[in-house]
């Protein structure tokens, strides 16, 4: 168990009272209460493995250990720091582990997590440029840095038209954008429209773009959700996407967004986006490309071509909290015109007039996003490129992928399990392979599987369905896993897999 109590000299509880008040952001008091919690921090880090991986807390666990109310006085930092070791920790899920394999990965890194401090050192609020130019302008340029690394056309720089900016996740930049289209899409068609129009998309879309529908006023039954299987390894067709298209016209429905994936939750699915980018603007629809997890593989020269055709979208999406290093959050989005984002989402009150902004001579994020207050999360993005630079953050990349390659390796040669789609980038679906009498396709013994896995508290996996079938997905992908992790993270699933046969 993690003891930090080892740092401290006993805690003063100077932060309370000096000339009569709270003195909340004192220098001094800062330096040594931040020195403190980097200890802290680094400490976690250091034994970071000996914490189980899924947090192994019931419902509930922590109000049983702490207060009903907040103290009337102030509490030791000594002690907030046992509390955060004796109750936090243990209800923490430890996404930063080497042995967390579930979902997608969130990375942290140093780069990233010195950018959050300095964010939150300064605190500013940029929605307008005027509010902290560097901000806006940091921004701007960073969101350019990227761009140019995934070879995105030119129409997605900020010189021209187009932009990126940094929302908070992949959510909220395709809702951002569907409101956008819808209103593009309504200045045209009318907007007493509403209804008739429709988004289309594959059933291994995250359900991110669902949410947005609904907050969009779009139809539930509007929303296509193409149907995919094994034998295009779950990517959207193009050619069911025509013929549907085609029958909505024909019934006077309106198509105004088409969203495809690269790198689809569950699989890892890659959308062959050329065809249908082309199907989408030869139908004046906006088109939309969601590479939350696997946009950041696209730094690579290698894996690159999995956004072929990106030049056809009119907003492209990647999360850089996922693999690219940058503490969470920070989901970077481009699109081609920028004025369709603020014609839906722009407001002008009087007390946020400013010169700069009614001479119309800056970009003005709270005209791109849903809130008006906004972070500062350039600065991680810029700390991660410049601490890294470009090589080493491709062989960050690489290095996942081999590892995940070596995994797919092992259950491959251990004849009880199946490979279940093929390995594209860093995770790896797989299954164990029931017996031929099994009435559920080993449904219930693979769910069971990944339960007894996950309270070892070893490793986390997380799993998925795909036509039926209940899957285990391994994903590599956090910072500190190396090739010692992934042979035993293989190890715990076989002798749970062997106990599990045994027991039937
Ligand atoms: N899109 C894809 C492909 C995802 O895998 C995820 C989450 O894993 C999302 C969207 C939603 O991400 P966020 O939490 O950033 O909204």
């Amino acid at each position: 168990m993690l003891c930090l109590s080892d740092h401290f000299v006993l805690s003063v509880l100077w932060i309370e009272h000096r000339d009569g008040g709270l003195r909340p952001m004192d220098a001094d008091q800062l330096r040594e209460h931040a020195h403190k919690m980097v200890d802290f921090i680094a400490d976690y880090y250091k034994s970071i493995e000996n914490f189980p991986v899924l947090s192994q807390v019931e419902p509930g666990y922590l109000s049983r250990m702490l207060p009903d109310s907040a103290p009337n006085h102030p509490e030791s930092l000594e002690d907030i720091f046992n509390d955060i070791s004796a109750k936090i920790l243990p209800g923490v899920t430890h996404w930063q582990s080497p042995n967390y394999f579930a979902y997608f990965p969130s990375n942290s890194s140093i780069a990233g997590f010195l950018g959050e401090m300095l964010s939150a050192g300064l605190n500013i609020v940029g929605f307008s440029w005027i509010t902290s130019p560097a901000a806006t302008e940091l921004e701007m340029i960073v969101l350019d840095w990227l761009a140019k690394l995934l070879k995105l056309p030119d129409d997605f720089l900020s010189g021209g038209q187009g932009g990126g900016v940094i929302q908070g996740t992949a959510s909220e930049a395709v809702l951002v954008v569907l409101l956008a289209a819808r209103d593009k899409m309504l200045r045209t068609v009318g907007k007493n429209a509403l209804e008739k129009l429709v988004v289309y998309t594959s059933d291994q879309t995250h359900s991110a773009l669902q949410k947005a529908c609904q907050i969009g006023g779009i139809q539930p039954e509007n929303c296509r959700l193409l149907e995919t299987d094994s034998t295009s390894n779950y990517a959207l067709s193009p050619d069911v996407l025509c013929e549907t298209i085609a029958h909505d016209i024909a019934i006077g429905l309106i198509p105004f967004f088409l969203c495809a994936t690269v790198g689809t939750t569950s699989s890892t699915a890659v959308d062959p986006l050329l065809p249908l980018g082309k199907i989408a603007k030869s139908n004046g629809m906006w088109f939309h490309v969601d590479a939350a997890y696997a946009g950041s593989a696209c730094i690579c020269p290698e894996y690159r071509h999995y956004i072929d055709g990106v030049e056809e979208a009119d907003s492209f999406n990647m999360n850089a909290h996922k693999w690219f290093l940058t503490n969470f959050d920070c989901s970077a989005l481009w699109i081609k015109d920028r004025n369709a984002l603020a014609q839906s989402l722009s407001t002008n009150p009087e007390y946020l007039k400013n010169k700069a902004s009614q001479a119309n001579m800056v970009v003005d994020y709270k005209d791109w996003q849903i809130p008006l207050g906004r972070r500062f999360r350039s600065l991680k993005l810029w700390m991660v490129l410049q601490l890294y630079g470009i090589e080493n953050l491709q062989c960050y990349i690489r290095n996942h992928i081999k590892l995940a390659q070596q995994f797919e390796v092992l259950v491959a040669q251990d004849l009880r399990f199946e490979i279940v789609t093929p390995r594209i980038f860093s995770l790896v679906c797989f299954r164990l392979l029931p017996s031929q009498n099994s009435k559920d396709h080993g449904n219930e013994l693979n769910h069971h599987l990944l339960d007894t896995v996950n309270s070892t508290g070893k490793v986390f996996l997380s799993h998925t369905v795909l036509s039926g079938k209940y899957i285990l997905r391994f994903a590599v992908g956090a910072p500190l896993t190396e090739e010692r992790h992934v042979t035993a993270a293989w190890k715990v699933l076989q002798d749970e897999a062997s106990a599990l046969l045994r027991s039937l």
